[in-house]
């Protein structure tokens, strides 16, 4: 070979190495994670600062949406605010962000939420590492690297050690399977995914399809807005009013100066709220004291009639039905109409065993001329018309139909991505009879993956922020302990994980929630296993359960270390 041509050879190779590291860099720098953490609302928002922040770790967020805040970037429908107290339904992380947001009220409504939940992405500077309008589509587990191969809707391929799903109990909506939707020639809306421009009703004639807590929050003001509401109901629910106020400043106040105490209160009572039930059990008190009791609950407002009263509400049938007749007594004293009233009340099931809804003037709508509730128990929805809808004995005129028909709860937005473990395994075959999860924290069989508030844990009975933040604290002392013992896999054993999933549905069984179709049991989708999703009970032996485990070693897990270094032989 000439020099001549051995040098452009050299050079050859020489750009084709340069290549290579270029592309390793790039690679390194763009393309690899440490943990990849799939949505933006109060629980991704927290794993990212956590991750990022605390453990010093290279994160990507993946968002669907073209905002943060999840749950209250999407729910934008009229009447939409949450029903656990501002104070509390907040972060607890940062003293210095508690003490400088300034709530408005009791319950803020939707656009103050997502203000908040922007103003911690802000205040954080978390934004540079979310990438928006963003779908994870796909996830596969690598067993020879130990690492997570995530794909987007945008093409785009990511790998990283550690793949944390903040993708929401309640954000997969469930769209109802009814003939003709796609003929309705008037305008269709979701709740759950409510137009961000807002949506004028006025002089129309709507249909709202659900009485959940989101078709209960949305009544009231449609009903101010609307020619004419026709509320289409399946089930009543038992709801409660809210009293919402506003705060003074001395509210303000006094909350900022008792923060610490509030928010321990949250993290050892039975649901998340700073209050716990009393130990006054229903019958242990006269009738008269009984009544009077219940009235003062019912003048506070909110969730304290649950949590706040008599400790055996959600235990004792025969307590539960005082309450749930005190509950249907209100409602025939506020509905004016005795036949309508009726209907809203609800029979059959217990109070407690569906989420129970908090409203503004729910029952007071009734009254209005302009709205009407039609029973579609008995006669339900048979097709969507191209202009209204038709139940087995009538036909309705609607210029718009609002459907407020929920979520695939719990597990929808987890299998809406194709989730493949180790050996390829897919989340969707495992959990074919229901999801099985250890703490609701981790799979088997699916190594390296953290859910926050997965089934199998509190989750959605409890007030959620307090839910979040426990399980991002967990998981980021688990990463720590892996770091200090040069581990990079973790899986839960399936042992361990039967033992809990067996320990879940003993639990769930003795609960009320057995006792109603709600999605709390996946009963408002057709096929669904009908499980007990949630632990039942109770954050205080979640938590012992939780900490035990950390503190033994994290029991029931098994850690690894990287094969790819273990098959690579030392030079
Ligand atoms: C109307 C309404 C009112 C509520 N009120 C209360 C209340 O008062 N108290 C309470 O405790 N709880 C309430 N909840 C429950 C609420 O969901 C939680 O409190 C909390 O907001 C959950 O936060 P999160 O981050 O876990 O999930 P979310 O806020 O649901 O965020 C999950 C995010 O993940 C994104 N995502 C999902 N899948 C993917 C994917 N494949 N790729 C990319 N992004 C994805 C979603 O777009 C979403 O933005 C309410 C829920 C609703 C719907």
């Amino acid at each position: 070979m000439s020099r001549r041509s051995s040098d452009v050879v050299e050079a050859k190779t020489l750009r084709w190495v340069c290549k290579r590291v270029y592309e390793a860099v790039q690679m390194d720098d763009q393309y690899d994670f440490d943990a990849v953490v799939i949505g933006a609302g109060f629980a991704g928002l927290y794993a990212l600062y956590k991750l990022r922040d605390e453990l010093n770790m290279r994160v990507r967020v993946y968002e669907t949406g073209d905002g943060v805040g999840g749950t209250w970037y999407w729910n934008r429908y009229p009447g939409a605010r949450c029903d656990s107290e501002s104070y509390y339904y907040c972060y607890s992380f940062s003293p210095e962000l508690a003490q400088e947001w300034e709530w408005s009220g009791r319950y803020p409504e939707q656009p103050e939420i997502e203000r908040y939940l922007n103003h911690v992405a802000d205040r954080f500077d978390l934004r540079p590492d979310i990438q928006l309008s963003t779908r994870v589509t796909a996830a596969t587990f690598d067993d020879a690297t130990n690492r997570w191969e995530i794909s987007t809707d945008r093409g785009e391929t990511v790998t990283a050690r550690f793949l944390v799903t903040a993708v929401g109990c309640l954000s997969a909506p469930n769209v109802p399977d009814i003939a003709g939707l796609d003929r309705f020639e008037g305008e269709v809306y979701f709740t759950a995914k409510w137009p961000r421009e807002g949506v004028d009703l006025t002089g129309k004639r709507v249909a709202l399809i659900g009485t959940g807590s989101s078709g209960i929050q949305a009544t009231p003001p449609i009903a101010a807005q609307a020619e004419q509401l026709t509320v289409f109901q399946r089930t009543p629910n038992f709801s409660l009013p809210a009293r919402h106020g506003v705060f003074l400043a001395e509210h303000q106040a006094s909350i900022k100066s008792n923060y610490d105490d509030i928010f321990a209160a949250t993290r050892t009572s039975f649901a998340g709220f700073p209050f716990s039930p009393i130990d006054r059990a229903t019958m242990s008190v006269s009738e008269e004291e009984r009544e009077e009791i219940l009235e003062e609950l019912w003048a506070y407002g909110g969730f304290k009639f649950l949590w706040g009263g008599f400790s055996d509400l959600l235990i004792d049938p025969e307590a539960n039905e005082i309450a749930s007749e005190f509950i249907r007594s209100k409602i025939r004293e506020t509905v004016e109409d005795a036949d309508t009233a009726e209907l809203l009340c609800p029979k059959g099931y217990p109070y407690g065993a569906k989420r129970p809804p908090i409203d503004t003037d729910y029952y007071d709508a009734f009254n209005r001329d302009n709205v009407t509730l039609v029973d579609i128990s008995a006669n339900p929805i048979e097709a969507i018309t191209p202009t209204g809808l038709r139940t087995a004995l009538v036909e309705y005129q609607f210029d718009a139909i609002v459907f407020a028909t929920g979520f695939d709860a719990m597990t929808g937005s987890l299998l809406r991505i194709d989730m493949r473990g180790s050996d390829g395994v897919r989340l969707a075959d495992k959990w074919q009879d229901g999801p099985r999860t250890l703490l609701g924290l981790q799979v088997a069989g699916f190594p390296n993956l953290f859910t926050i508030t997965g089934p199998g844990s509190p989750s959605v009975l409890m007030n959620m922020p307090v839910a979040i933040e426990f399980h991002v604290d967990w998981i980021a002392a688990c990463l720590e302990y892996m770091r200090e013992h040069n581990w990079t896999r973790i899986e839960a054993t399936e042992e361990a994980q039967d033992a809990w999933v067996e320990h879940v549905a003993e639990v769930g069984s003795h609960s009320l929630f057995v006792r109603a179709n709600s999605w709390y049991v996946g009963a408002n989708i057709p096929g669904k296993p009908r499980v007990v999703m949630p632990y039942a009970g109770g954050q205080p032996t979640y938590r012992e359960r939780c900490n035990a485990v950390r503190d033994a070693g994290y029991e029931g897990f098994e850690f690894g270390a990287d094969v790819r270094d273990e098959a690579v032989p030392a030079r």
